[in-house]
């Protein structure tokens, strides 16, 4: 086991059944789409890389609910199919160690810090972020189109 003093947080599975159920809808802010690169569409459910040639539902989320100055809604990937939410949460998704950017934010939900994880080592990041005493959560996000990855809470 390793020791760890945070827990990665993929999307909820729910939200990830829904946007299934949504683009089978044909919602029109719901999307498919096919993997066309190995690294280009991180599934926020499995928190996996989708392969090539596999099938994701592209669709708005919340990361930060409407109604506050730092609501913030943008467009993620899951994959179309069912897949097992990310369960070692205690330690660092390894397909995603690099290409993130981690925000910090404080009890309000207000961003408090940025840090891009520029050295493949996102622990140390992680680590810097939560040594503020005011950070109650991070985000991590692409580094070039910004688009929410996942949550990271204090364990
Ligand atoms: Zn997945």
């Amino acid at each position: 086991m390793k020791e760890s003093n945070y827990r990665v947080v993929p999307l909820p599975t729910e939200v990830a059944e829904n946007a299934r159920r949504t683009a089978h809808a044909g919602a029109s802010d719901h999307a498919y789409v096919t993997a066309d690169s190995p690294t280009g569409y991180p599934c926020r459910h499995c928190l996996r890389w989708a392969q090539p040639g596999e099938k994701l539902v592209l669709f708005p989320y919340a990361s930060i609910p409407p109604g506050r100055p730092y609501s913030e809604t943008g467009p993620i990937f899951v994959h179309a199919q069912p897949c097992t939410r990310y369960e070692a949460t205690a330690e660092y998704p390894a397909d995603l160690r690099s290409g993130r950017t981690f925000r910090a934010y404080n009890a309000a939900e207000e961003i408090i810090a940025a840090e891009p994880v520029a050295t493949s080592d996102p622990e140390s990041v992680i680590a810097k972020l939560f040594a503020n005493p005011e950070t109650e959560f991070l985000q991590a996000r692409s580094a070039d189109r910004g688009c929410y990855t996942f949550g990271i809470i204090r364990a």
